[in-house]
C-alpha cells in the first residue's frame, strides 16, 4: 500500500479526494490517500506550496512531492525540501490558460471595449484590422506559454516566443536568451506574460524593458506580479507608451483595495483567475508521477531547483 499525504486547504479536498482516488486506481496503483499520516510513513506528498506542510524534514521517506500548482515560487526556496518536487502541468490548466490568452488578445485586437462604448447612436464602421497584421509576443514557452503561442499562430498573428533555451515551435518565432529580450519587446504590440517568478524574472518588465515596446502596447500578465515593476507600469500607462495592461496577478494578492490599479482606466485587474489546475484532469498527471516515482522512473515536471522553476 502506497500512503499519500493531501497537504493542501482543507476546503479542496471535496474535489479532490475522488478524482484522485480514481485516478490512482486507473493507474494500478493501492494507495491510501489520506489527509492525516504519520510523517515517517508517507511515500508521497501531493501539496499546495501555502499548504499544511512547510517543514518536509519529517517526511524523509517520501520520493515525490507533487505540487498542484504551475507556480512554484512559495515552495522551490523551502530548505527543509530535499524530496523530488514536481510542478504542475495539467491539460485542464493550459486549456484554461489559453482561453484566457486568446480571449485578452482578442478583447484589444478587435477593439472590443471601443465598441462597447460606442453604443451611441453614432453609427462608426472603423473596421479592425486581421490578426495577420498583428504582433503578439509570449514571454515564457513553456507548458502555459507554448500552448498560447501555438493558438495564437493558428489564429494568423504574427507570433514571437520567447524563453531561456531555444525552442522550434510552427508558426512561431522562437527567441532564447536575455540578448534577445529586446527583440522580442520590439515587436510586441499585444506583450503576454508566462514566465515564471525567479531571481531571474523578478521586474523584468520594468522601465527600460517597457521603452522597448512599441508605443500603445498592451500587456497581459497571467504570469506572476512580480515579473512587472508597478510603478514603472504605471507610468507608461500615464504617457501612453503602454495603452492597456490586463493583470490577473500581483505582487501582493488579493490585490489591496488602495492599489492604483484597481481605479486606472487603464487597467482591467482580473483575480488570479486566468487558470487553474482541474482535478478531473489533472489527477492523472499526479497517478502518472506517482507510479514513476515508486518504480524509480523518471519524474515528470521536476522542478530544477538552481534555475527556480
Ligand atoms: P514552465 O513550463 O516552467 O515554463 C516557463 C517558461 O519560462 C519556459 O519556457 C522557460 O524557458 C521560460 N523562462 C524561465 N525563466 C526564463 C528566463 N530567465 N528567461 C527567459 N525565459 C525564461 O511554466 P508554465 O507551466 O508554462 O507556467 C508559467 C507560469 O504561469 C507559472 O510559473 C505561473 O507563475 C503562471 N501561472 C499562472 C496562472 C494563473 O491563473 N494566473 C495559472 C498557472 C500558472 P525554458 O523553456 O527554456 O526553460
Amino acid at each position: 500500500m502506497i500512503r499519500v499525504l493531501f497537504a493542501a486547504d482543507d476546503a479542496i479536498w471535496p474535489e479532490w479526494s475522488s478524482p484522485l482516488r480514481d485516478a490512482f486506481a486507473a493507474r494500478g496503483l493501492e494507495v491510501d490517500l489520506n489527509r492525516h499520516h504519520r510523517p515517517e510513513d508517507v511515500d508521497a506528498i501531493v501539496c499546495a506550496p501555502n499548504g499544511p506542510v512547510q517543514d518536509f524534514r519529517p517526511y524523509d521517506r517520501a520520493r515525490l512531492v507533487q505540487t498542484l500548482w504551475a507556480g512554484v515560487e512559495g515552495i522551490v526556496g523551502n530548505e527543509t525540501l530535499a524530496q523530488p518536487l514536481a510542478r504542475m502541468v495539467d491539460p485542464g490548466l493550459t486549456e484554461g490558460m489559453v482561453e484566457y490568452v486568446i480571449a485578452h488578445v482578442l478583447r484589444h485586437h478587435l477593439g472590443i471595449d471601443r465598441i462597447l462604448r460606442s453604443q451611441d447612436g453614432h453609427w462608426n464602421p472603423t473596421v479592425p484590422p486581421l490578426a495577420r497584421d498583428r504582433k503578439v509576443t509570449v514571454l515564457g514557452l513553456g507548458a502555459l506559454g507554448a500552448a498560447s503561442a501555438v493558438q495564437l499562430a493558428a489564429l494568423r498573428f504574427k507570433v514571437t516566443g520567447w524563453s531561456a533555451s531555444q525552442k522550434d515551435i510552427a508558426g512561431v518565432s522562437c527567441l532564447s536568451g536575455p540578448e534577445t529580450l529586446k527583440d522580442a519587446l520590439r515587436s510586441a504590440e499585444i506583450l503576454v506574460l508566462l514566465l515564471p517568478l525567479t531571481s531571474e524574472t523578478e521586474g523584468l518588465i520594468d522601465a527600460a524593458a517597457l521603452g522597448h515596446l512599441p508605443t500603445g502596447a498592451v500587456i497581459i500578465n497571467p504570469g506572476r506580479g512580480g515579473l512587472i515593476v508597478d510603478a514603472d507600469l504605471l507610468a507608461a500607462l500615464e504617457t501612453g507608451a503602454v495603452r492597456h495592461a490586463t493583470l490577473d496577478t500581483f505582487r501582493v494578492e488579493p490585490l489591496p483595495h488602495d492599489h492604483p490599479f484597481w481605479s486606472h482606466p487603464g487597467v482591467t485587474v482580473t483575480p488570479h483567475i486566468a487558470s487553474a489546475t482541474r482535478p478531473e484532469t489533472a489527477a492523472a498527471v499526479v497517478a502518472e508521477n506517482l507510479a514513476r516515482a515508486m518504480t524509480d522512473k523518471p519524474i515528470l515536471h521536476l522542478v530544477d531547483r538552481t534555475r527556480g522553476y
